[in-house]
C-alpha cells in the first residue's frame, strides 16, 4: 500500500500535475517520465524516506495549492474577494507589433520577459518551449537571450514540467524570472518558505491565466480527428501568429495541417477536455505569483470574428509591488504598450470558468474526502468564502458530483471516455 501521501498516492488520486517540482528537489530519487498513461509523471528510483514525504506534501501542488502568503502582500485592502491581490491590474500588449502578433494572446509575457532581461534585472527566464518526450508537449527552457525568450512564446496545452530543472538552475548561482502556471507557482512559493534561494535568486514568478490543458486521450482524439498519426508529428503550435492564431500540427516530412483554436477546444468551454486536478483546481488566475497574464475574450472565447481580426490584447495583473514595480517599468520602457484600463471585476466576465472552479473547490474537496480520498488542501486562497458564494443545494450537487466521479474512476490519469469532460 503506498504510503500516505506519497508520490504514489498522489498520483493514484489524480493530483500529480507532472510541475517536476519533487524531481527537482530529490534529483537522485525522483525522475520525469512518460508514463503508461500518456502523462509525464515523477517515478522514484529511490523510494523517498518518510522526512522527504513530508517534505514534499509542503510545496507539491497535488496536496497543497497556496496564494499569497501574507508577508508578500503589500495592501491587506488590495485582495479582492474572488482573484487575490491585485496591486495593478491594466489591458497591454507588447510594444513590439511583430511579437504581439507572434505570442499567444498580445505578448505581455514574453515583453516583460525581456525587459527583466534586457535591463539587467534577470540572467535568464526559466521558461517553456515546445517538445520533450513527446512532440506535442513542453519542456523546460532556460532562456538567456531575447530570440530566445521569443522562440518561446505561446502556450502549450499539454503535458510540460516547468520546474525539472529550478533547482540545477539556482544551483549555478543565477538570478532568474520563472514563467509557470499557477499551480507549479504556488509550489514554488511554498518551497521558498523554507529554501531561501527562491527569494534570493528569482526576481520576479510570471505566470499566464489557466484554466487547463489536453489530457493525452483528448490529444489522441485531436490527432485523429485530423488524420495526423502521432509518430509522424514533429511538433504542435497550440496558438500565437495571431490573438488566438491557428492550431497548426507539423509533420515529419514538412507537411502541416491547420486547424483553428476552436476546432483544437471546441465551441462551448464547458466541454473543454482537461486532467482531473485542472477541473478541481482552486486557482487558475495566479494568486501567488508576482505578474499574471491573461486573455481579454468575453467568456474566455474567441468569437468567429475575433479569431480572424483580434490583434491580441492581455489583462496584465501585478500582484505584489515587485510586480507593479516590473509592469510599470516595462510600460516606461515601451517593452509593454497600454491599451485601456481594468478592474478585477472585469476578470469575472473574462474567466467565468475560473469564477465557477474557486466557488466550487471546497464541495469539490469534501467530495473526495467522502469517496476516502485526501482531497486537496488551500492556503491563503479564501476558499472558505468562496463556498458561500454558491447556494447550499449546488454546493451538496458538488460535493456528491465529486465523489460520484471519483467512484467511477474519473479522477484517474488513465481515464480516457467522452464523459471525462468538464462539467
Ligand atoms: C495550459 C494553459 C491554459 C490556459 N488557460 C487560460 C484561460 O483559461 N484563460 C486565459 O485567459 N488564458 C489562458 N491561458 C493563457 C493564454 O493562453 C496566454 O498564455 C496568456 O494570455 C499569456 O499571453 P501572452 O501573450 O502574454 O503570452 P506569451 O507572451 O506568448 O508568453 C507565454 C509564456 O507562457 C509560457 N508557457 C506557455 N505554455 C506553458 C505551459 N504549459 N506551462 C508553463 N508555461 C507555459 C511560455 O514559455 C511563455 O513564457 C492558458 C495558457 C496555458 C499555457
Ligand atoms: S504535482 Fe509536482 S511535486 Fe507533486 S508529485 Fe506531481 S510532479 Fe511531483
Ligand atoms: S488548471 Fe490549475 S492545476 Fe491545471 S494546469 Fe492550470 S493551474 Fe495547474
Amino acid at each position: 500500500m503506498p504510503t500516505n501521501n506519497s508520490i504514489e498516492q498522489i498520483i493514484e488520486e489524480g493530483l500529480c500535475i507532472g510541475c517536476g517540482l519533487c524531481a527537482s528537489v530529490f534529483p537522485s530519487q525522483v525522475q520525469m517520465q512518460l508514463s503508461p498513461s500518456g502523462h509525464l509523471r515523477p517515478s522514484e528510483s529511490t523510494a523517498l524516506n518518510s522526512g522527504q514525504n513530508t517534505h514534499l506534501q509542503s510545496f507539491c501542488p497535488g496536496v497543497v495549492q497556496s496564494g499569497m502568503p501574507s508577508d508578500k502582500v503589500l495592501n491587506p485592502e488590495n485582495i479582492d474577494p474572488t482573484w487575490g491581490a491585485i496591486e495593478t491590474i491594466v489591458k497591454a500588449h507588447s510594444g513590439d507589433a511583430k511579437i504581439r502578433h507572434k505570442a499567444a494572446t498580445g505578448g505581455a509575457l514574453t515583453a516583460i520577459s525581456q525587459y527583466l532581461l534586457e535591463s539587467g534585472q534577470v540572467d535568464g527566464i526559466l521558461q517553456v518551449a515546445g517538445g520533450g518526450l513527446k512532440a506535442y508537449f513542453g519542456h523546460s527552457q532556460l532562456s538567456q537571450t531575447s530570440d530566445d525568450v521569443i522562440k518561446g512564446s505561446g502556450s502549450i496545452y499539454a503535458s510540460t514540467a516547468p520546474l525539472e530543472n529550478l533547482l540545477k538552475t539556482l544551483d549555478t548561482g543565477i538570478n532568474i524570472a520563472l514563467v509557470a502556471k499557477p499551480c507549479d507557482i504556488s509550489a514554488v512559493r511554498l518551497l521558498g518558505k523554507k529554501d531561501p534561494r527562491i527569494d534570493r535568486q528569482i526576481k520576479a514568478l510570471l505566470t499566464p491565466v489557466c484554466g487547463g490543458f489536453f489530457p493525452p486521450f483528448a490529444m489522441d482524439n485531436f490527432l485523429k480527428s485530423v488524420g495526423a498519426d502521432e509518430d509522424d508529428v514533429q511538433s504542435v503550435s497550440y496558438r500565437g501568429e495571431g490573438c488566438p492564431g491557428p492550431t497548426i500540427v507539423r509533420f515529419k516530412n514538412g507537411e502541416t495541417i491547420t486547424k483553428t483554436y476552436l476546432d483544437f477546444w471546441g465551441t462551448d468551454s464547458s466541454q473543454w477536455y482537461m486532467p482531473w486536478r485542472c477541473r478541481i483546481c482552486p486557482d487558475g488566475s495566479g494568486e501567488a505569483a508576482d505578474i499574471v497574464s491573461g486573455d481579454t475574450w468575453p467568456n474566455c472565447e474567441p468569437t468567429l470574428e475575433m479569431m480572424e481580426n483580434d490583434l491580441g490584447t492581455n489583462v496584465v495583473i501585478g500582484r505584489t509591488s515587485r510586480g507593479a514595480e516590473i509592469i510599470n517599468g516595462a510600460l516606461k520602457a515601451n517593452y509593454l504598450n497600454i491599451e485601456g484600463d481594468a478592474e478585477p471585476k472585469d476578470l469575472d466576465y473574462w474567466q467565468p470558468h475560473l469564477v465557477r472552479k474557486k466557488t466550487a473547490a471546497d464541495a469539490r474537496y469534501a467530495g473526495m474526502r467522502a469517496a476516502g480520498q485526501m482531497g486537496l488542501s488551500t492556503l491563503d486562497l479564501r476558499t472558505d468564502s468562496l463556498k458561500k458564494c454558491i447556494n447550499e443545494s449546488d454546493y451538496q450537487q458538488e460535493l456528491v458530483g465529486t465523489t460520484r466521479r471519483i467512484k467511477i474512476g474519473k479522477h484517474r490519469d488513465d481515464f480516457s471516455e467522452e464523459s471525462s469532460q468538464s462539467s
